[in-house]
């Protein structure tokens, strides 16, 4: 059984600016930001801005946005990082390994022969956040 949307979670209060992120990418319908417990240097998220518990909730319209988001970020992390590959993850709901509500797409640069970290297993330094968010933004053309 899925729950409703919780106006409360995480990911909503990022996007009303109640908490801080390391934002590398935004548009009107679209936020990326490095995830705080990164898979591998140079993970980062990518969320509409539409509420929207899982996959399964999203319009066709904001998961079009959303795509096309993440393959932008996704383009610029590989460059960034100097990845060999990606991972692309997408969790839905406790059973599918989903820990924060609000629909969301993980990027997350590879390098040949190395492993990922396990899911949420240790805080980023900040430092690592900000270089890595920096060297995003800037494969992406911006400051
Ligand atoms: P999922 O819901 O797909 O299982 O994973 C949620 C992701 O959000 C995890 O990778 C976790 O490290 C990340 N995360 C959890 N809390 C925060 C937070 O406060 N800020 C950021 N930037 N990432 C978070």
């Amino acid at each position: 059984m899925t729950s409703a949307y919780d106006s409360n979670n995480i990911f909503a209060r990022i996007l009303r600016g109640e908490l801080p992120c390391h934002r590398v990418f935004e548009t009107p319908d679209v936020l990326a930001f490095m995830d705080i417990m990164p898979r591998a240097p140079g993970h980062t998220l990518v969320i509409p801005k539409a509420p929207a518990r899982t996959l399964l909730d999203v319009t066709p319209a904001s998961l079009g946005t959303l795509i096309l988001g993440v393959q932008t970020v996704a383009a610029a992390v590989k460059t960034a990082m100097e990845a060999d590959g990606l991972t692309i993850q997408q969790f839905n709901e406790s059973a599918g390994g989903q820990v924060v509500f609000h629909l969301h797409f993980h990027v997350i640069p590879r390098r040949e022969g190395q492993a990922m970290r396990p899911h949420t297993a240790q805080m980023a330094p900040a430092d690592e956040l900000v270089a890595h968010a920096a060297r995003i933004r800037q494969a992406l053309g911006g400051a």
